[in-house]
Parts: C-alpha cells; structure tokens; sequence
C-alpha cells in the first residue's frame, strides 16, 4: 500500500517547479520550491516537527503537555498540526494584524489563538514573544517553541530543504533565493547547500525594503512574516539566533509594491497562488536571474499560499485602500486632487512624543496660514525623508479638541501628545474613485482624509479639494 501512517510523513518533500521568466536566453532558469503542497501549508511545518521532535527527545515536552509559540501564523500553524497529531494542547501568540485566514484555520486545528496588539516595542510585556514567554512559564507542562532562538529551526532546513533542492537540482544549483524571517530557513537551506556545494552556491536575502535586514530602518511594511520590523521604541534590537548572517551573501530590498504585484501575477499569469513572501522573493529571484547568466540555476523558496492572503493581496479593494493599485484611469481618483507640489512635500504629521505645547504651537501655525488646524500623529519618527506609513497613523489632533482639553485641565502642556490623540483620519488610496472617497467622508461628516500610496501617507486632502477634481 502507497498510504502513509501520519500526517507527520507528508511535511516537506515539495516539488520544484521551473518558472516562467521574461529574461530570455540570456536570462537563467529559476526554480520555485512550492511549499504550499506541504502539508500543514507552509515551509514551516518542517520546523514545527523537528521543535517538537527535539523537545520530547530534551525531555521539555510530553504527554499531557502543552505547546506555546509566539508566532505570525505559519509556524503556529505547522506546530498545531503536528500538535494535534501527538496529542498536545497548543496556544498560539499572535499580533492582531495577522490575516483573519490564518487565525481561523489555527483554530481549526484546535488551537487556542491569544491576540496581542501589533505596534507594541519588544520590551513591551504585553508584546507577543514576552506574552508567549509568560504562558510556557506559567502552564504546567508548557514548552516554548521559541523558532527565533531555537536551533531545531535551521536544523530542520538543514535537514530537509537543503538535501532536497540539491537532489532535486541533481546538483546544478547556483544561487537560492529565499525571504528572511527568524532566518531559519535561509540559514539552514543555505548552510547545507554551501556545505555539500564546496561553497560555490551563492545565498541571496530577499527583503521587505524597510526591514532592517536589507539595511532599511525597520519602518512597518506590508508583506506579511517575512523581514524584521523594528518598534521605533525599541531600545535594543536583537536578531534572531536562527538567522546566520556568515550564510548569506547579500539581502537585496524589495518595495511592497512588487513582492505584491508579483504574487499577483504568479496567480494569474502561471498559476501558482502563493503569499506576499513568496512575491518578494520571485522578484528577487528574477534580479539574480538576470545577473547571472544563461548558465546559472536559480531556486527560489515560495513559503505559503495565497489562500491565506485572500482579503489582502489578492483583494482589490484592501489594496486600493493602500494605495497599491492606480485604479481606473477613466475616472477621477483620489490621487488627481493632490497636486504634484504637495506629493513633493513632506506630510505634515505629528510625532506622538511632541509635547502637548509644541503640538499647539504647530496647529496655531496652520490656522494663521488659512490651512486646516488637524494633523495625523503616531509613533513614526518623521523627517523630510520620511512618510509615515499607514499602520503609523495612530490618531489625529485637532486644535480645538487639544486646546480645550488644555483649558479644562485633562491635558497638561508638558505631556507627550500620544495620550491625547483622537480617532485616525480616514485614509484613501491614490487609485481609490474621488467621488467614493468625497461620499465616504460626507457620511462620517468628516472634513480631512490622508492620501496612501504603496502603503505611505503622501498628502492630506479635503473635502473641498476632492469635490472641485470632479466635474460639476
Ligand atoms: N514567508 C512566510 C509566509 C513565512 O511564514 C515565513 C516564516 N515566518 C517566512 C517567509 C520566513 O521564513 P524564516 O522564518 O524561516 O526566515
């Protein structure tokens, strides 16, 4: 019989699969990993049964215990089917901007999910990896993953990922390709094939621009489980154990915009429906390619499906909302009624840790130039280079509000402006219809929106300025 005796048996294993490219012959082969066809859906279901196995064989882990993981979703996903497969109790940290998909599937596999807010600094005890942290040590029988520290989690790669693409590529590969989250996956793919290679398969990053891996400064951004975001408050920023920088050559950045854009076109142009990381890390493959030359082969790691990501990237509206999408040039967008000059200008925005006097004193400012007296603020540290991107836009301050709560004592003019922000502007996508946006705002009997584009606020715009864009 050709059955199996455990889902266990059916993790990793996955096909290679040549993608088509645009490079033509002068172009070299790229190969995709596919590790959707896992079976708990991702590349880290390797990961979550070489932790286990390695917990029960340390004596951490068994019967009756309980497994706890702080986790973007896959890794929470890969240890709960493997969980519940054993007979374990599993709970999963998460950060609430985690796709709904992937929390109702880690559910599914009986998972208990506690959600932590997403913008909180690592020293934060209420941050997921301190929360997780917390609940191993106070569950009886409770072990921690811990895949960013852990070093079953390269090992696994190590193990499995490696020999296979090098079996699979009967040796000829030259260069992988693969995204960087705890690092275990390049780490431990790429110290196997650089081992058995004799060191000539080179090891290529594919980051998130604004992740610190690729050098940027940790600013948010929108592919998901993939980089290392840095919380402005974050006083010292550790790396993962799991990510081994002698393995990699280089880490090239990848704007959001692309990683999207290319996951998108994978679906409909190849039919490979995989996730934002599985984008960033095709377009750097497509670089490497084309560098490389006609005789290189280059494999890249697609880590998950796309049908996790249903309600963002493969969602239209989620994206125009962003400003990843130009929309119909047929009508007027969002983005017509800010005039170039302003998209030239740094937004006005208000750091959280302006004290409530400054905040005033700029908000006075505004209204003696006849403009509007409101600006976004947030935790973003801005500067002329700088746009705030969208989960930056905590709140708003507005003059009236913030001097009023002045007069009456609530605020004290020394605070921090962070304790004293109203409710987010709306925010509008460059490509989202100007008459929708103008109607939106109507109905909330708002004034004042902020513009996003790729994910960044460029501009504010009124209620004014969008119904003179439209024709009368
Ligand atoms: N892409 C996706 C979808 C993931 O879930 C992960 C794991 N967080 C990665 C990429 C990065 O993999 P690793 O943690 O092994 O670096």
């Amino acid at each position: 019989m050709e059955a199996h005796e455990s889902v266990t048996e059916l993790i990793g294993n996955t096909p290679l699969l040549r993608l088509r490219t645009s490079g033509g012959s002068q172009s070299a082969v790229v190969y995709g990993k596919l590790e959707y066809l896992s079976a708990g859906g991702s590349v880290k279901d390797r990961i979550g049964l070489r932790m286990i196995e390695q917990a029960e064989q340390d004596g951490l882990l068994g019967p009756g215990g309980t497994v706890v993981e702080a986790s973007s979703g896959n890794t929470g996903l890969g240890l709960a089917m493997v969980a519940a497969s054993r007979g374990y109790r599993m709970v999963v940290v998460l950060p609430d901007r985690t796709s709904s998909e992937k929390v109702a599937a880690l559910r599914a596999f009986g998972a208990e999910v506690v959600l932590r807010p997403s913008g909180l600094p690592l020293e934060d005890p209420e941050h997921v990896l301190k929360t997780a942290a917390r609940i191993a040590e106070e569950t009886p029988g409770g072990w921690l993953a811990g895949q960013y520290d852990n070093p079953a989690n390269p090992q696994a790669h190590y193990l499995t990922t490696g020999p296979e693409i090098w079996r699979q590529t009967g040796g000829r590969i030259t260069h992988l390709v693969s995204c960087i989250g705890t690092g275990g996956t390049i780490s431990g793919t790429g110290r196997y094939l650089k081992e058995v290679s004799g060191g000539t398969v080179q090891v290529i990053g594919a980051d998130p621009a604004s992740s610190v891996y690729s050098g940027g400064d940790g600013r948010p951004y929108f592919v998901e489980a993939a980089g290392h975001w840095r919380h402005p408050e974050t006083v010292e920023d550790v790396w993962p154990q799991s990510y081994h920088q002698d393995v990699v050559d280089r880490v090239l950045p990848i704007e959001d915009r692309e990683s999207i854009l290319t996951s998108r076109r994978l679906a409909r142009e190849q039919g490979l429906l995989v996730g934002g990381s599985a984008g960033t890390a095709v377009a750097a493959a497509l670089r490497v390619a084309a560098e490389a030359g006609p005789e290189a082969v280059v494999v890249t790691i697609l880590p998950d499906s796309g049908r996790q990501y249903l309600t963002k990237y493969f969602d239209d509206d989620w994206l125009l909302r962003l400003g990843f999408l130009d929309g119909d040039p047929a009508t007027v967008r969002v983005g017509d009624a800010v005039p170039a000059a302003t998209r030239e200008r740094p937004l006005p925005y208000l750091n959280g840790r302006t004290t409530v006097a400054d905040a005033l004193t700029a908000l006075r400012e505004l209204r003696e130039r006849g403009e509007r007296a409101v600006l976004p603020a947030g935790p973003c540290p801005v500067g002329p280079e700088r746009r705030p991107t969208a989960p930056e836009l905590a709140g708003s301050v507005a003059l009236d509000r913030l001097a009023e709560a002045v007069a009456s004592g609530a605020a004290v003019p020394g605070d921090p402006v962070a304790g004293h922000l109203a409710v987010p502007l709306p925010q509008f996508g460059t490509g989202q219809p100007a008459e929708k946006a103008l109607a939106e705002l109507t109905e909330r009997g708002l004034e004042t929106a902020v513009v996003l584009h790729d994910g960044h606020a460029i501009a504010l715009v009124g209620a004014a300025e969008l119904r003179a864009c439209l024709p009368a």
